[in-house]
């Protein structure tokens, strides 16, 4: 059966994280469809934008992360990452920084230094995913995933790639380790080539087009920074590439557990985030140096 298309959705206008990533926002902020897409919290959106080279350290300086995960996404360009765990890496075109900040950490986010230098056209995203209580204060994590290491469908007849970032695709499992079910998949189709997804009707499913132009279940066209959502009926998604594209599939079970957010704190219960605030004032994510 069908998963249904609930609808297309575009992004709110761009803003500014820090001085280097210029975003839009799907959701929570910029939700135009009304409801929690549950385990996904928040997805910015970097379209490809230049900058022109700098000395300047150009980014987001030290903030705090509790309860939930920041999965980051290169697709041009360089972003070099810090957290108070002692994690550092820096990802490139098609790499992919998944970050559990569980009971919490402090972390900054840069254009890499050599990048930066030379100036260069950035084309990002950052996606939070939200932790079940059972782990939301457990001990911060860090995995960097290199393009290389990801899962990797050919589709036949020419039609283009799935790559397997987390959960899986035709049997090829993607790298990411994640505490509740989650697909996610960047797509690259050529003109005229067609995919086909089959996944659990209970999941919360969208796709973002990030190039180009395709027509979903045959009736629902979607192009460059469209927000596809699914609803909760049918299993079975087609996908036809009107002209090359490039869209990421996120998909993930619900955790059926209230969301309490504040800012760069998710929780279950406003007395968490009230002690997130007491701990995060009383030094207790950590320290990070702020250069
Ligand atoms: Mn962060």
């Amino acid at each position: 059966m069908t998963k249904e298309v609930e609808g297309v959705f575009q992004s709110s206008a761009f803003h500014m994280v820090g001085d280097g990533f210029r975003v839009a926002n799907y959701f929570p902020n910029g939700n135009k469809f009304g409801r929690e897409i549950s385990p996904f919290i928040l997805l910015d959106y970097h379209p490809p934008f230049y900058y022109g080279p700098t000395t300047h350290k150009r980014g987001v300086g030290v903030h705090p992360h509790r309860g939930f995960e920041t999965v980051t996404l290169a697709l041009d360009g360089y972003v070099a990452h810090h957290d108070s765990g002692g994690n550092s890496g820096i990802i490139g075109p098609g790499d992919v920084q998944w970050m559990t900040a569980a009971s919490g950490v402090l972390h900054k986010e840069y254009h890499e230094e050599k990048f930066a230098a030379n100036g260069g056209s950035m084309h990002m995203l950052q996606l939070w995913v939200n932790l079940p209580k059972a782990v939301k204060m457990g001990a911060p994590k860090y995995q960097t995933i290199l393009a290389g290491q990801m899962g990797k469908v050919e589709l036949p007849a020419n039609a283009g790639t799935v790559i397997v970032i987390a959960g899986s695709y035709n049997n090829v499992q993607g790298p990411a380790t994640t505490f509740t079910p989650i697909n996610m998949y960047r797509v690259l189709l050529n003109k005229g080539g067609e995919v086909k997804f089959n996944l659990p009707a209970q999941h919360n499913t969208s796709f973002l087009i990030t190039s180009g132009e395709v027509v979903v279940n045959k009736s629902y066209t979607a192009k460059e920074k469209d927000f596809v959502l699914f609803n909760h009926k049918g299993e079975e998604i087609s996908v036809l590439a009107k002209e090359d594209t490039q869209f990421i599939v996120l998909d993930g079970e619900p955790i059926d557990e209230p969301v309490v957010q504040y800012g760069p704190f998710v929780m279950n219960k406003p007395e968490e985030i009230n002690q997130a605030i007491e701990d995060f004032n009383n030094g207790k994510f950590g320290v990070l140096e702020d250069k």
